[in-house]
């Protein structure tokens, strides 16, 4: 498998979903049942279950903090990282869609978590007031510091707007690479990022074993952490270098 090599001069801009972190045994988002580890997700990941019920969100939130605390990155997030650190994150934009973590924790300087964290906290009035770290459960009387109302998990729930928006549009309109890995393409306003940089005219590359098809160059059918660290070796290794 030899792709073509990014534009020395361009930037990539890479998305990153469930599938990357597979191999370090994180749970992928919803089974196929529907189900997110027995829930459904109306009952954990929305707004209006927070109002309900927000000791079962908390508990649910907590379980999973717990249980990420206990995986490792993989070599698909060491690839990522490694070129990030490489080429320097104004040219290596990382945007996940993972809560877990674990590119930073894999050593990445600069991540966008447009679904958020699991390990921070946020005021359930404003997404923008302070969002303090969280390795273990959440005091369920912890408040927020500027206005004393309750906090939440700093995680996008369905029905709520994504973070960093402008951020990630503003670098699609202008890499000239979009690699999307591990995302099932399905859910927006992800899914329309691989439209929006193949309209400007990026090289679009999907790495995923159940390819979810889209407007790509090249698809990699093939788990990400086997694939990335190749694809990264070749691309380090220069364009003129073996292909
Ligand atoms: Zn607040």
């Amino acid at each position: 498998m030899n792709l073509p090599h990014p534009n020395p001069e361009g930037t990539l801009v890479i998305l990153s979903g469930a599938g990357l972190s597979a191999a370090s045994g994180v749970p992928t988002f919803r089974d196929a049942d529907g189900l997110w580890e027995g829930y459904e997700v109306t009952q954990v990941a929305t707004p209006e279950a927070w109002h309900l019920n927000p000791t079962l969100v908390r508990r649910f939130y907590d379980e999973r903090r717990l249980s990420c605390g206990e995986v490792l990155p993989n070599a698909g997030h060491a690839a990522l990282t490694q070129l990030q650190q490489s080429w320097g994150s104004q040219r290596v934009i990382l945007v996940t869609q993972n809560i877990d973590g674990l590119l930073t924790l894999a050593g990445a300087d600069s991540v966008i978590e447009m679904h958020g964290s699991l390990f921070r906290l946020r005021c359930e009035a404003a997404a923008d007031h302070p969002t303090p770290a969280l390795t273990g459960g959440q005091d369920p009387t912890s408040t927020c510091e500027l206005c004393g109302r309750p906090l939440r998990p700093d995680v996008v729930w369905f029905g709520e707007m994504p973070y960093f928006m402008d951020d990630i549009y503003a670098a699609l309109n202008h890499c000239t690479t979009f690699l999307s890995v591990g995302t099932s393409g399905l859910v927006y306003p992800a899914a329309g990022f691989s439209a929006e940089a193949r309209s400007r005219g990026a090289l679009c590359i999907e790495v995923n074993p159940k390819p979810a098809g889209g407007p790509y160059h090249h698809v990699v059918d093939e788990g990400s952490e086997t694939a990335l660290p190749r694809m990264v070796d070749q691309w380090m290794e220069g364009p003129g270098a073996g292909g």
